[in-house]
């Protein structure tokens, strides 16, 4: 009898929960077609481009279309779909992210904002700032009005960023900053920074640095762009003669700034490696397949004619194809908020090799083709051919070098010593 109750209870719950489901995925249609609606109506034409390179973003953010498309977002806090809605974000349960994401490629809408803010100190100030200075940031990254860039490479500090010189001192309420940074990529178009600098010279590397969040509009900070191999100029040199942080803006605490620094970079390999997500609708043709057919042409079976280029474009796409599939898992696994850990270093290190030998391939598929930097007797996709595989040169370098990663990797991942 108690048996047969408890089965009774056991299928009530089974019922109940199958009507919740059904709910929530009744709920996820219907915001899935008030989202599509909502896109086709606010996303412009201009703005459904794909994708752009990071060096191109800079230009690409600063048209018409694009602000118009930043405003109508931010407004419905769509430009940090997932962030509280307390500070501007749009509050999104990660089922409705994934929806707004499939549906903004199913257009192939551009993000309606990119950069810094969003991609690393947003996600680090939410973590570990105080809620002051979450009320004060956090909000103008979601509406564009801040635009931000970062300051850690030195001349002297690069993968090992902990020897890094900058000087700031605490005078008052005041830090006062003076030294160098280097590859500050966006410095000319910031209007905030946030940097590690030097608090105590007389600490161990790791323990003397702090992390402060400064204005780039003010008359101690000048920037000079860097020409790139690529032809454009997308970071800088930033120069610091007096230049003032305030204290209320030092993220964590005094001289703890090492740990801030890190766990930022951690948000940085989690954007630079994340993966798009697939729009429904017809499989993308592949794209080293188009272009190897246009160079070497077809043979009888509809297939690249070139035996060697075959196996080129098919390791490619394969490794690319692995390595999509690894991450998805790696996403709905994650039980945790989606918070990066190490493992970001093994996406790191394989996405940006992909992204270069992607490249690299595109461009030796193309023969001369590939390599010509300008001339009229050459087709727009050929000359941008030769200019991308040129910035991919960049891709494992940024954001720590593949031996770095091969180092976190060995220490942090495998747990190997020293
Ligand atoms: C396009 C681009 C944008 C960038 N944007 C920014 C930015 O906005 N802000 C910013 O602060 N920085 C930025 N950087 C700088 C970037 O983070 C550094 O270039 C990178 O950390 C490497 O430092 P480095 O150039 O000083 O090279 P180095 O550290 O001098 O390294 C030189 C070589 O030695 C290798 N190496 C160094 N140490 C080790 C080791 N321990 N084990 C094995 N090999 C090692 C490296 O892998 C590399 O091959 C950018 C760089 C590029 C290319």
């Amino acid at each position: 009898m108690q048996l047969k109750g408890l089965a009774t209870l056991k299928l009530q719950s089974i019922i109940r929960a199958e009507k919740n489901n059904e709910a929530e995925a009744m709920d996820l249609n219907t915001f899935r077609e008030e989202t599509r609606d909502w896109l086709e109506d606010n996303c412009p034409q201009d703005m459904r481009l794909g994708a752009v390179h990071f060096e191109d973003a800079y230009e690409v953010y600063r048209s018409d279309a694009a602000i118009q498309w930043r405003d109508r977002a931010a407004a419905r806090g769509w430009t940090a779909p997932a962030w509280p809605t307390q500070y501007g974000g749009g509050g999104l349960a990660k089922e409705q992210h994934q929806v707004l994401a499939q549906e903004m490629a199913r257009i192939k809408a551009l993000p309606p904002a990119t950069g810094m803010g969003l991609a690393m100190i947003g996600p680090t100030l939410l973590e570990m700032g105080t809620e002051e200075q979450r009320q004060r940031h956090i909000p103008k990254i979601i509406t564009g009005e801040a635009q931000w860039c970062q300051g850690y490479s030195e001349p002297g500090a690069g993968s090992d960023l902990a020897s890094l010189q900058t000087k700031a001192v605490l005078d008052g309420d005041e830090f006062v900053i003076n030294g160098q940074k280097i590859w500050t990529s966006g410095a000319q178009y910031a209007n905030w920074m946030f940097a590690l600098v030097r608090t105590d010279p007389s600490a161990p590397k790791h323990e003397g640095i702090s992390f402060v969040v400064l204005s780039m509009d003010q008359p101690g900070v000048t920037v000079k762009p860097i020409k790139l191999i690529s032809g454009s100029s997308p970071f800088c040199e930033t120069f610091f003669d007096n230049a003032i942080a305030k204290r209320e803006d030092l993220i964590g605490e005094m001289n703890k700034g090492w740990s801030v620094g890190k766990r930022l970079l951690q948000y940085e390999r989690n954007a630079t490696t994340r993966t798009k997500p697939k729009s429904a609708g017809k499989p993308k043709l592949n794209p080293y397949a188009l272009v190897a057919k246009a160079y070497a042409g077809e043979d009888s079976q509809g297939r690249i004619a070139d035996e060697a280029a075959r196996a080129d474009v098919l390791g490619q796409v394969m490794q690319e194809k692995a390595l999509s599939l690894t991450t998805q898992r790696v996403v709905e696994e994650s039980k945790s908020s989606g918070a990066p850990g190490a493992a970001t270093s093994i996406f790191k290190l394989v996405g940006s090799s992909l992204s270069k030998s992607g490249s690299e391939l595109k461009s030796r598929l193309r023969g001369t083709s590939g390599l010509v930097w300008e001339s009229s007797d050459f087709s727009a996709d050929e000359l941008e051919s030769t200019r991308g595989w040129l910035r991919d040169r960049a891709v494992t370098i940024y954001g720590g070098t593949n031996e770095v990663q091969q180092n976190i990797i060995a220490k942090r991942v495998l747990g190997l010593p020293d």
